[in-house]
């Protein structure tokens, strides 16, 4: 098994009780074998951006694991926990229960369909650079440049930032 590295989940809901589905996934992300959830970013609630009009708001926020699973067998145990958790793939960018992107793995680049690596939207989504700069306000994201930029260049999205009751 190789060293642990430092991964970040993007996280997002918009049906079915979306906070606690988005609590849910941060319990399942820390019970991935060889992987320890070591920080969450606070939640936020966001406006769908894409997709079929009239969606409801969305909840994201962002995990940072420690792992030692490859990149392809933690987008498998990924996509597994959406399945567990009720995601049925409809329209792209459509409503969904639980939505798991694997933004950041290590310094690790890839670029295919199946895993591309850092996420190829990853730098243009307020609903992932916000709860990202939360947990690791000095990470660099390989190809892009420090996140702090990244999100200075991003147009502000209407977005609430929930306490912990919400
Ligand atoms: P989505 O609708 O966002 O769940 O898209 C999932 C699809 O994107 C799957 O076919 C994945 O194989 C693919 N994909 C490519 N790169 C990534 C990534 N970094 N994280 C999650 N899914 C990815």
């Amino acid at each position: 098994m190789q060293q642990p590295v430092r991964a970040y989940i993007g996280i997002g809901s918009n049906l079915d009780h979306p906070a606690t589905q988005v609590r849910r996934a941060f319990a399942a992300l820390n019970a991935i074998p060889a992987c320890l959830c070591v920080a969450q970013s606070p939640l936020y609630r966001t406006a769908p951006v894409g997709g079929p009009p009239n969606q409801p708001d969305y909840i994201n926020a962002v995990a940072a694991l420690d792992t030692a699973l490859a990149p392809e067998a933690l987008l498998t145990a990924l996509q597994a926990i959406e399945t567990v958790q009720g995601r049925v793939r409809t329209a792209p960018w459509g409503p969904r229960t639980l939505d798991l992107d694997l933004l950041l793995y290590g310094e690790f680049t890839r670029a295919d369909s199946w895993l591309t690596l850092p996420h190829p939207r990853l730098h243009q989504r307020a609903f992932v650079l916000y709860p990202l700069h939360d947990i690791a306000p000095t990470l660099t994201i390989p190809g892009r440049g420090q996140l702090s930029e990244c999100l200075a260049q991003c147009p502000p999205l209407t977005m609430a930032r929930l306490d912990s009751r919400n």
